[in-house]
């Protein structure tokens, strides 16, 4: 947040959006049942929050955020200062890791009641690798209506600059911190075709982007650091080539996302070399059946061949 750009007038007409009230007029006689006292529909709120950028809260966040009965947020600290910077005063409760078993049926509870409540994370989209999944669940279980208040998401900004195919991809957080786990959980991912976006820590990211290297093939890469901040940057280049400039540098300094290109052409040997990896590493945690099963799910390439394949490689011995 220490980049916050929203200044002056920009800062006023935010604001005075959220005085305008709550919502636009047409959109107040929406929702399912009674308003709350400041004409919110009942319901939790989703709100996605910036990632760096103050000026890319939307209109229509502040508006939730203003006009709620609470805020669920991950630290008071953070959404505090989010809140003051848009003049809005809300009463804030903790919802994070630690908090979440022990506060979420008491929140269920005043959704039940019809008040209407607002989850934000640090920043960014919440439940994407942030709280929240299960007090979504738990709201929809019990009737209440959860709306989505979208906005910032350092996976999809960096998926939509990197250059790298957006048709397919799969977001897999940050890997385990540890090599070994995260050597297994790329060889796992290796037979996918989808660009792969990734968390990592800037002392981690060299020997992440070395392991990938290895494990899926030298394929096209990137990484985004800072998106929306002063410094943000784009580094883009082969796995190898990335892995090599930030193994000589100091690790990068904030916030990163790494996007992995799918593998390029199919029918090549670096395809089937991706293929017998991730069949080699599923037949290490499941029988036979089970492991071809699961690489033919990842790849779309049919079960009977891949297993055929995988009897020969256990055969061969090469595991
Ligand atoms: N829910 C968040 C979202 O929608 O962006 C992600 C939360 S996750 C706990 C935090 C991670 O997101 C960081 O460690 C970093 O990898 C990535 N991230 C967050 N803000 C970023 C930014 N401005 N630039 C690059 N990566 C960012």
């Amino acid at each position: 947040m220490e980049e916050a750009e929203l200044r002056g007038r920009d800062a006023d007409a935010a604001v005075d959006a959220s005085r305008d009230g709550p919502l636009r007029k047409r959109d107040r006689t929406r929702g399912t049942s009674r308003p709350t006292s400041e004409g919110l529909a009942p319901g939790l709120y989703v709100v996605a929050t910036p990632i760096g950028n103050l000026g890319d809260l939307s209109e229509r966040a502040i508006a939730v955020l203003g006009a709620v009965d609470a805020v669920l947020c991950e630290d008071t600290r953070v959404t505090g200062g989010l809140l003051h910077r848009f003049g809005i005063d809300r009463p804030m409760v903790v919802y994070n890791d630690h908090t979440a078993p022990r506060v979420r049926p008491e929140i269920v509870r005043r959704l039940r009641e019809g008040q209407a409540l607002a989850l934000v994370s640090d920043a960014g989209t919440p439940l994407v690798s942030d709280p929240g999944y299960k007090l979504v669940r738990e709201a929809w279980e019990a009737g209440v209506p959860v709306r989505a208040v979208p906005g910032p998401c350092a996976p999809i900004a960096a998926l939509s600059i990197a250059g790298l195919p957006t048709d397919r991809f799969l977001f897999a957080g940050f890997l385990p911190p540890r090599r070994a786990g995260r050597r297994r959980e790329l060889a796992a991912l290796a037979g996918l075709r989808a660009t792969l976006v990734l968390f990592e820590s800037g002392p981690r990211l060299a020997e992440l982007l070395a392991d990938a290297a290895e494990l899926l093939g030298d394929r096209e890469a990137a990484v985004a650091r800072e998106l929306t901040k002063r410094h943000e940057e784009l580094r883009r280049g082969r796995l190898s080539e990335l892995a090599r400039a930030f193994a000589g540098e100091p690790p990068p300094r904030g916030e990163l996302v790494v996007l992995i290109g799918p593998p390029e052409e199919t029918g090549t040997a670096a395809d089937a070399q991706a293929v017998d990896t991730a069949l080699r590493e599923a037949a290490a945690r499941l029988p036979p059946g089970r492991a071809a099963r699961e690489v033919a799910a990842a790849t779309g390439r049919p079960a009977a061949e891949l297993y055929r394949r995988l009897r020969e490689l256990l055969g061969s011995g090469r595991r």
